[in-house]
């Protein structure tokens, strides 16, 4: 079981924020300094690198109650979260004392453009940033990331570049004060739309060696993998939760829908089990498919928790006025299966992997 790590504060301006998080971008400047006034940035991060310490699982359950409240901000902690992580896991002191400081005070957001880098390892397609020499020790870096989150400015944003310096991939991080980045406007999403989500263009931005991140970006992503996907786990588990308790709290449906209620919060509890036991194991690293699977199956338990909800619900969900929370996570849960990787990646994934450890047909005898 998680403990409570909400403060009441940020949950009071969840609660009320929650509507508007999704539907609009009014309250987008503020999601951040929230979240960094609750101090659920800090939680998991080592006590060496000025964080509050703890347990890995302890930064899922953050993400997970903060999108019991809204999928919104979870993605917005999540973005700012993953990219501390890298900070935490790079062997350049020069980038953590550059950026960690200030990330943890809240005087800058952190981002994570990584979903070209996720589809370039699985040859879906080439990375779309390059970084060419530039000086001594440069490096100028021009591209696009067509899909970012929380570029609130300033930020600092991860991203997998392509070198004629090396074969394999470097991850740079690029600070928006830099000349040559340029944040699109919002883009016109369907909803998450406080969550500072656009594009950047990078137009022969000069970086030194503090940006880079990795120099083997292909083994520091693997590294970073584990984090990564069990972060973005939290929102799947906040949201489920949400909706499970909304489904509860019908009433007479409860007869005929208690058995599925249940059954999808032990599954709830025994991923996250699965989760907690991974991260402190340290199996994902080298067993990434467990978690790709972990990942699936909590996005088939949240499509099942909302439908619950629906269900229990019956017509009045569909009156906003009546039941509006309905509608929002209905919304948010259309998010999870295009979290990077995709559900559609994660299963490309595990099929080739299948196919792989498939023995091969026999040949048909002349
Ligand atoms: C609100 C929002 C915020 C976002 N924020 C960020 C962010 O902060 N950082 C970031 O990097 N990205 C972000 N994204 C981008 C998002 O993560 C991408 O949508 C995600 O990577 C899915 O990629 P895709 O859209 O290409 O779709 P995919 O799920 O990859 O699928 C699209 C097509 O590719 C095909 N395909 C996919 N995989 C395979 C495979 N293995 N084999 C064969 N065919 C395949 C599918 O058939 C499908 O036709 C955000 C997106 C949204 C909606």
């Amino acid at each position: 079981m998680s403990r409570a790590l909400l403060t009441p504060g940020l949950q009071s301006w969840l609660q009320t924020q929650a509507q508007s998080l999704n539907a609009n971008a009014d309250a987008a400047q503020e999601v951040l300094p929230q979240l960094v006034l609750a101090g659920m940035h800090r939680i998991a991060v080592p006590q060496a690198f000025g964080g509050d310490g703890g347990e890995a699982i302890d930064a899922i359950d953050a993400i997970a109650q903060v999108a019991e409240h809204s999928v919104t901000a979870a993605f917005v902690l999540w973005s700012h979260r993953a990219f501390i992580d890298y900070l935490c896991l790079t062997d350049n002191n020069a980038a953590r004392e550059l950026w960690l400081p200030d990330l943890l005070q809240g005087r800058l957001a952190g981002a994570t453009g990584l979903s070209n880098a996720m589809k370039f390892l699985s040859q879906l397609e080439p990375l779309q940033v390059e970084a060419r020499p530039d000086g001594d020790d440069g490096l100028s870096v021009s591209g696009k990331l067509p899909w970012v989150t929380n570029l609130r400015p300033p930020f600092v944003v991860a991203a997998a570049v392509q070198t004629p310096l090396q074969p394999a991939p470097m991850v740079l991080a690029i600070d928006s004060r830099l000349a040559g980045v340029q944040r699109s406007a919002d883009l016109d999403l369907l909803a998450l739309r406080a969550s500072n989500t656009a594009a950047i263009d990078l137009a022969g931005v000069k970086v030194g060696q503090e940006a880079v991140l990795a120099r083997d970006g292909l083994s520091f992503l693997k590294r970073a993998r584990p984090m990564f996907l069990s972060l973005q786990c939290g929102m799947s588990l906040g949201l489920a939760r949400a909706s499970l308790q909304a489904a509860e709290q019908v009433g007479a449906a409860r007869n005929v829908l208690g058995a599925r209620i249940a059954q999808a919060r032990t599954q709830l509890d025994s991923l996250r089990e699965t989760i907690r036991e991974g991260l402190v194991s340290g199996r994902f690293v080298a067993d990434a498919p467990a978690l790709f699977r972990v990942r699936l199956q909590l996005a088939a338990v949240v499509q099942e928790s909302v439908q619950l909800e629906l269900q229990g619900s019956g017509g009045r969900a569909y009156l906003r006025d009546h039941l509006p929370d309905f509608g929002r996570r209905l919304q948010e849960s259309a998010f999870i299966p295009v979290v990077t990787p995709s559900l559609t990646q994660l299963q490309g994934e595990l099929n080739k992997l299948a196919a792989a450890a498939a023995p091969a047909p026999e040949r048909a005898l002349p």
